[in-house]
């Protein structure tokens, strides 16, 4: 299957100039830039991050090239190129390979990423697929996970909670939005929400030397997350701190430059909901006064 496939995806795959060699040699040649290279990778499981006989193939490339994106919008890159590695399962490899290339090809032209490689391999396992994401930013000027200080405002963007009743399927990361925020100058420190509001907040934290007061009832809670408590009986404000796979971006504002920050960017709205503190951890301000706050992200397993 190998050598068909490999011949297909490469007349399929669209050629951008970023990419001087791409599918079908031992390595892709990337056009060398003045910028700073941005590389992340994932990989996503059948029967943990989707489910393939549910959601079928093309989705999961779909996703496979959002959630590495949204690693790219986190740190304000933009990207560049994309490589990607099946282990597929051996009943019906080729159709699922190439569904999965069909998902993995729109979301890069949508986002004018070229396809730069990859490597396919059959085995008797269940559904594997992985992604390397390569971008570039500006020399030193990626958002980081360090850089908040106490007195910043935290803001995330669009809701969070419930992402498992659709939008981990099926989100926009949000390059554009951050495309526009970077040139202001206002972000001093970024992640994407993937584990979950508390636990993504927490890396922050830590990686910043710092901690964390939430306004509960500032956070954006979302239709789904509301849905999702119904079914659960949990409050849904603990679906939007610990669900996870909401792919929005966490920021941290300088207090001096709240006022500057966009009420939304392409319709999706940026919400205050709390301020990073001196005092180390993760900390929840209602009206009972403060309180330590477990990070109750969803870890996988
Ligand atoms: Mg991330």
């Amino acid at each position: 299957m190998e050598h068909g496939f490999i011949a297909w995806a490469k007349a399929r795959a669209a050629r951008l100039p970023q990419i001087r060699l791409g599918i079908g040699d031992d390595c892709a040649l990337i056009a060398p830039s003045q910028t700073d290279s941005v590389v992340t990778t994932d990989s996503l499981c059948d029967g943990t991050h989707f489910i393939l006989s549910e959601c079928g193939p093309r989705a999961v490339g779909h996703k496979l090239v959002s959630v590495n994106l949204s690693d790219l919008a986190s740190m304000a890159a933009e990207p560049i190129a994309v490589f990607l590695s099946l282990c597929l399962p051996r009943q019906s490899s080729g159709e699922i390979a190439s569904e999965i290339f069909e998902g993995v090809c729109a979301s890069c032209e949508r986002y004018s990423v070229a396809i730069g490689g990859g490597d396919t391999n059959v085995w008797d396992g269940p559904l594997v697929v992985h992604m390397t994401a390569i971008g570039s930013a500006p020399a030193g000027g990626a958002w980081l996970r360090q850089g908040a200080q106490p007195g910043d405002a935290i803001f995330v963007t669009g809701s969070l909670g419930g992402s498992i009743l659709g939008k981990h399927l099926d989100f926009q990361p949000r390059l554009s939005l951050a495309r526009q925020l970077h040139p202001l100058g206002i972000v001093r420190a970024a992640t994407d929400i993937s584990d979950g509001l508390g636990i993504d907040l927490l890396n922050v934290t830590v990686a910043s030397r710092c901690g964390a007061e939430i306004e509960l009832d500032r956070v954006p809670i979302s239709q789904a997350a509301h849905e999702r408590s119904t079914q659960t009986g949990r409050p849904s404000i603990e679906h939007a701190l610990g669900d996870g796979e909401d792919f929005e971006l966490l920021l941290a504002i300088a207090a001096d430059s709240v006022d500057r920050v966009p009420k939304q960017i392409d319709g999706v709205p940026l919400t205050r909901i709390g301020t990073f503190v001196s005092r180390t951890g993760l900390w929840s301000k209602t009206k009972r006064g403060v309180e330590q706050l477990p990070p109750r992200g969803y870890v996988h397993g």
